[in-house]
C-alpha cells in the first residue's frame, strides 16, 4: 500500500524522523517546511525526500502547495500536521502576534491543510490525517496560553472530523507527544529542563523516532479501525 503523503515541518525534529519512517513504510513522502531553507537542502540532500516550502497558516499557501504535490507526485492521501511553533510567554507579557502566530501556525495549519486534501480523500474513501497535538494541550503549562490553547484546538479539531471523515474511510487521529529531544526543547533553558525530567517517570526524554513509529501505525492499515483518538506518547508524565 504505497500512497502519496505529506508530513508539514517535515525537514526538522520530529517531522523529519515522521518523513523518513513513512519512506521506509515504502510512502511517496513530500516534507514541507516554513521558512529555513539551508535545513530543508540538507534534509532532501541527506535522505532524497522532496521539500517543499509554504507556510501552513496561510490557507491560499495550502491550497496552492498540496496541488502542486499532487500533480507531480498524485492524490495525497496520508497528511501528517506536524509543522508547529512556539511563542512562550506569561499571559501579562505575551502579545497578540505571539498569540496570533501560535494559534494560525499550529491551529490554522490544521484546518487548512485538512481543507486542501480531506475532500479528494472523501472522495477516494481513503485517508489518513495525524496531527501532532501535544501533552502541554492536554495538561496546560506556565507560559504557554497560546501554545496550550492551539494544541488543545487540535484534540477537538480531531474528533470532529474524525467524526465526518469515518463513514469514507478516513481516519483522523492526534498523537500526543511529551518532552522530544529536538531543537524545540533545546531552547528550553537548561534548569527549567532538569525539572521537566524530574517529572517523567520513564526518566528521559522521548526522541523523534518514538513518535514517527505511532504515526506509521495511525497511519497504516493497522490503525484502520482507530479514529477520532489521541495518542499519548510521554514516558508517563501525563496519563490522561
Ligand atoms: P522543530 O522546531 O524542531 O521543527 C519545526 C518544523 O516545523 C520545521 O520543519 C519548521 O520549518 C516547520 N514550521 C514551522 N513553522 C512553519 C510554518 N508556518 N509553515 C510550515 N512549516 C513550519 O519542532 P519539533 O520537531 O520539536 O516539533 C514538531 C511538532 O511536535 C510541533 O507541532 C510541536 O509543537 C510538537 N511537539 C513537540 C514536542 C517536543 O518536545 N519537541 C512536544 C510536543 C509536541 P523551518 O525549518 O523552515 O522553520
Amino acid at each position: 500500500m504505497s500512497k502519496v503523503a505529506i508530513v508539514t515541518g517535515g525537514t526538522r525534529g520530529i517531522g523529519e524522523a515522521i518523513c523518513q519512517r513513512l519512506k521506509r513504510q515504502g510512502h511517496t513522502v513530500i516534507a514541507n517546511y516554513g521558512g529555513n531553507d539551508e535545513a530543508a537542502a540538507a534534509f532532501t540532500k541527506a535522505t532524497g525526500i522532496p521539500s517543499y516550502k509554504w507556510d501552513v497558516g496561510d490557507h491560499e499557501a495550502c491550497l496552492e502547495g498540496c496541488a502542486k504535490v499532487a500533480e507531480e507526485y498524485g492524490p495525497v492521501d496520508i497528511v501528517v500536521n506536524n509543522a508547529g511553533i512556539t511563542r512562550d510567554g506569561t499571559l501579562h507579557k505575551m502579545s497578540f502576534e505571539d498569540w496570533n502566530d501560535v494559534m494560525r501556525v499550529n491551529l490554522g495549519g490544521c484546518f487548512n491543510m485538512a481543507k486542501a486534501t480531506f475532500p479528494g480523500m472523501r472522495e477516494r474513501k481513503w485517508g489518513r490525517i495525524v496531527n501532532i497535538g501535544s501533552i502541554n494541550g492536554q495538561a496546560g503549562q506556565y507560559g504557554q496560553v497560546n501554545y496550550a490553547a492551539a494544541k488543545s484546538g487540535i484534540h477537538g479539531f480531531t474528533k470532529a472530523l474524525a467524526q465526518e471523515g469515518a463513514k469514507f474511510g478516513v481516519t483522523v487521529n492526534a498523537i500526543a507527544p511529551g518532552y522530544i529531544d529536538t531543537d524545540m526543547v533545546a531552547a528550553v533553558p537548561e534548569p527549567v529542563l532538569e525539572k521537566i525530567v524530574a517529572q517523567i517517570p520513564v526518566g528521559r526524554l522521548g526522541t523523534a523516532e518514538e513518535i514517527a513509529r505511532g504515526v506509521a501505525f495511525l497511519t497504516s492499515d493497522n490503525g484502520a479501525f482507530m479514529t477520532g483518538s489521541t495518542m499519548s506518547i510521554n514516558g508517563g508524565q501525563h496519563m490522561y
